[in-house]
């Protein structure tokens, strides 16, 4: 059962308390690789489900529209404090209601619609709050795009630096949502200052190995540094924007009254519990192990014949170009997700395929190192791929099957926070 349990809400709303449940049960029951999720504590999960989801409070801490702030101030600048503290910034503004919100904050700061702005395309690896044609941030703004090298797979700098002196872009944008490789944040930092652009390092998928220490820091390098809070950081879903103290009126003007109202406070209270984890010495074992199962599944996967781009990951991500297995990264995700484990398809630098039905898929590890599953488990995960990739591809449902069966037999000696098999 969920875990805190809901037993007032299956008692008032027993339909929705079911889908609650069985929805508990399901992240239980899978191996869930999907690159921007986790499973947060207990008390992550205990925070964001009090009373402070109660209240207004436009505005910021001494500074607020309505009464009533003594505690919501000290909960958002205990947050605010502990995200300094994790991160060694001089500014935080935990208000941003998540990742996508938080990059326009960036935008309202430091540009005017039409002004230039560069980013990693998306089907390279970037966020479509990036300058992605789709997003308001590629259709109000003029979007210059950077992707990666096709032999390496990998951003190539000389690209960047080339398109930032002829287009002159006002911001930035560096990291994205599919980058198995560490992001160079020094040589980014100087092709901005060359050509006077603000950098904006997104770290959305790395926060939390960042605040581990198992990826190099964008600190002192980046203008401003946008995070959101629920992936590897494996807070509530949220986000967060640091910057130095110089950059900090003008991020939280655009935040407040720019683009939000009231913050979620309830949110708020989550980061801050989960800022507290991640100060604590147990949280580099967890990055650190992030890595190291990353490191060991794409090995594995690559010695039964998989591509990954870029040749393997020095973070939480693996990205898998299917092509070379003769099949798609959709039907691929499917048959795997009848298996217990849980992926999603994504295009491939290059893609020939539709994003619709590209010829990837993307894994992470940070959910099943949360779970505690060890590096030394990776090459039967790997083996369970690459079997039911193998499978899906003859339509051989009974090994699915089979596979699933194991996974299930796995998992059930690794708890996972917010759900027990057993009723307290
Ligand atoms: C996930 C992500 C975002 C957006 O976060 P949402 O909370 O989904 O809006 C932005 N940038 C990057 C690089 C991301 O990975």
């Amino acid at each position: 059962m969920h875990q805190p349990p809901i037993s007032q809400l299956s008692s008032a709303d027993p339909e929705l308390a079911r889908l609650v449940e069985a929805e508990a049960e399901r992240q239980y029951a899978k191996i869930r690789l999907i690159a921007s999720e986790n499973y947060v504590s207990q008390a992550v999960l205990e925070a964001t489900g009090t009373v402070l989801t109660n209240k207004y409070s436009e505005g910021y801490a001494g500074r607020r529209y309505y009464e009533g702030q003594q505690v919501i101030d000290k909960v958002e600048t205990l947050a605010i404090e502990r995200a300094k503290a994790v991160f060694g910034v001089e500014h935080a503004n935990v208000q941003p209601y998540s990742g996508s919100p938080a990059n326009l904050a960036a935008y309202l700061a430091f540009a005017k619609p039409g002004d230039t702005v560069m980013g990693m395309a998306l089907p390279a690896g970037g966020h479509l709050t990036h300058g992605w044609s789709v997003s308001a941030t590629g259709k109000w703004f003029n979007p210059v795009r950077y992707g990666v090298t096709k032999e390496t797979g990998r951003v190539d700098l000389d690209e960047v630096r080339d398109l930032a002196r002829n287009h002159r872009p006002k911001l930035i944008f560096c990291g994205g949502t599919a980058i198995p490789r560490t992001i160079d944040f020094p040589a980014f930092a100087e092709i901005a200052r060359e050509v006077d652009a603000v950098l904006v390092a997104d770290i959305a998928h790395i926060a939390g190995l960042i605040a581990g220490r198992a990826h190099p820091s964008p600190v002192g390098y980046a203008d401003v540094i946008t995070t959101t809070t629920h992936k590897t950081l494996r807070g509530p879903r949220g986000a967060m924007i640091l910057s130095s103290a110089e950059h900090g009126k003008a991020l939280d003007k655009a935040v407040f009254p720019g683009l939000q109202g009231g913050p979620h406070n309830h949110t708020t209270a989550g980061i801050a519990v989960a800022l507290g984890e991640a100060a604590k010495p147990e949280f580099r074992n967890y990055a650190q192990a992030v890595v190291d199962n990353a490191k060991a599944l794409a090995e594995a996967l690559r010695e039964r014949g998989f591509e990954l781009v870029s040749g393997g990951t020095d973070n939480h991500l693996i990205l898998i170009d299917l092509t070379n297995k003769g099949i798609g990264g959709k039907p691929a995700a499917q048959a795997l997700d009848r298996a217990g484990i849980e992926l999603n398809y994504n295009t491939v630098p290059f893609d020939p395929r539709k994003p619709f039905d590209p010829s990837g898929v993307r894994l992470g590890t940070a959910s099943i190192t949360t779970r505690g599953l060890e590096a030394t488990r990776m090459p039967r995960l790997a083996e369970w791929i690459d079997r039911v990739v193998g499978a899906a591809a003859e339509q051989d449902e009974a090994t699915i099957d089979r596979v699933a069966a194991e996974v299930r037999e796995l998992l059930a000696t690794y708890p996972m926070p917010g759900w027990s098999a057993h009723t307290p």
